[in-house]
Parts: C-alpha cells; structure tokens; sequence
C-alpha cells in the first residue's frame, strides 16, 4: 500500500503539498481498489470581449504544471482561449455557451470531466459574465478523482461516441426527451461534459425555427450565437 500512496503522491505533485489533500482507500474488493483525493483548489480563468485570457490564477497554473502543461501567466494571458482548446466540437459548444452569458443568460453551472492517463476527475464549472469588466469567469473545482490503471494510449480528449445530439442551427437549442431546450440546460440534464466523449453533433433545424423560416422573415437564425 506504500508503493501506492507514494504513486498517487507523485502523480499529483501539488496535491501533496497543499495540506488539505486526504487519500481514501476504498474497503472494496482487493482488485478493484478505488482511490479518491480531495482538493479543494478553485481554477480560475478569465476571459476579455475579444474571448482572450485576461486572468488565470495560482491554482490554474499549477494544475496545468501536474498534468504536464507548465507554462506561466505571461505564456497564456493575450491569447485566445480557444487555442487551448484541442477539440473542435468542445470549442464550438464552448463558444455557444459564452455568447449566451454575453447575452444575458447564466451564470451557468455544469458536470466535465479532466481525466488523465491514471484517473478519471469528475469537475464541476462555473461559467460567469462580469458585466463591468465584460469579461467572462471560469471557475472549476474536482469534485472526485477515480484512479484507473494509467492508459498508455490515452484517447484524443473528448473523442465523438456513439450518441447523437440534434443541435438547431438557428437557435442553438438542444433536441431532449422533454423537448428542445437551451445548450445550458442541455449540458446538465444530458450531462454533456461528463464523460470520457462528447456526441456528434448533427445540425437540423428545430420545428419552432421551422415553422418561423416557413413563415418567411422572422426566421431565429438572425438572432442566433454565430
Ligand atoms: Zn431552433
């Protein structure tokens, strides 16, 4: 159990070294032993009207420096938050959600997941629009880790699954059980972050952006996000 505790400690440089980290050992079965850490950090970042980085704070930083990504608040302050963002769908779903807090809706609060080779870390985000600076805030927190043995070939971050999600091009609204809801509600009730993938997006129209296009004029996609 050493040689563990000591794994774990190493895997997570600052983790150790912030006091208030505990280790739980799970009294399961032997061979699925879970481990959870508790990290009570908030990462922060910013972002301008320009959707550039304005802010990160110590905590960022040095989460980024665990998980192999050391850089400093002068490397990222001044560039697009979207070039951190790898995944193409995860940027375009992230731009919906910022042009709805510009817009006036939020904040909002959702379910992601962050995992590394050796576990899976369920976060949470908040999404906030400070109106005066016209900036918007990030601010995540771990909510749980879950060791797993490390994954050599780590799949591309938010690879597309099997599951489908019907997106209107005109309002951005999301097809659910219940109905078309906004992206926001969606990404709660779909828990759309929190997993290893995100779906493939389709684009449709929905029927009340259908009925207002066949209406003729007063089609939604005049007030939609992009
Ligand atoms: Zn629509």
């Amino acid at each position: 159990m050493v040689t563990m505790t000591h794994r774990i400690a190493l895997s997570f440089p600052g983790g150790a070294a912030i006091g208030h980290d505990a280790i739980i050992r799970s009294q399961g079965q032997a061979s699925m032993q879970l481990f959870q850490q508790i990290d009570a950090r908030t990462f922060v970042h910013r972002v301008d009207a320009r959707g550039r980085i304005s802010h990160v704070n110590a905590a960022w930083l040095d989460f980024g420096a665990e998980n192999g990504w050391p850089v400093t608040a002068a490397d990222v302050v001044g560039r697009p938050l979207m070039d951190s963002i790898a995944d193409a769908q995860l940027r375009y779903l992230y731009g919906l959600l910022m042009a709805r807090l510009r817009a006036g809706h939020g904040p909002f609060r959702f379910p992601y997941r962050c995992d590394a080779p050796d576990c899976r870390r369920f976060m949470e985000m908040q999404m906030l629009y400070d109106q005066a600076a016209r900036e918007i805030e990030f601010r995540s927190q771990i909510l749980r880790i879950e060791r797993r043995p490390e994954q050599t070939l780590l799949d591309p971050l938010h690879a597309t699954d099997a599951r489908s999600l019907d997106l209107c091009s005109c309002c951005k609204r999301v097809s659910t059980r219940s109905g078309w809801v906004e992206l926001e509600d969606a990404v709660m009730r779909l828990r759309l972050f929190d997993s290893d993938r995100l779906p493939q997006a389709h684009h449709r129209v929905c029927p009340a952006c259908a009925d207002g296009i066949s209406h003729a004029g007063h089609a939604r996609c005049s007030t939609g996000a992009h």
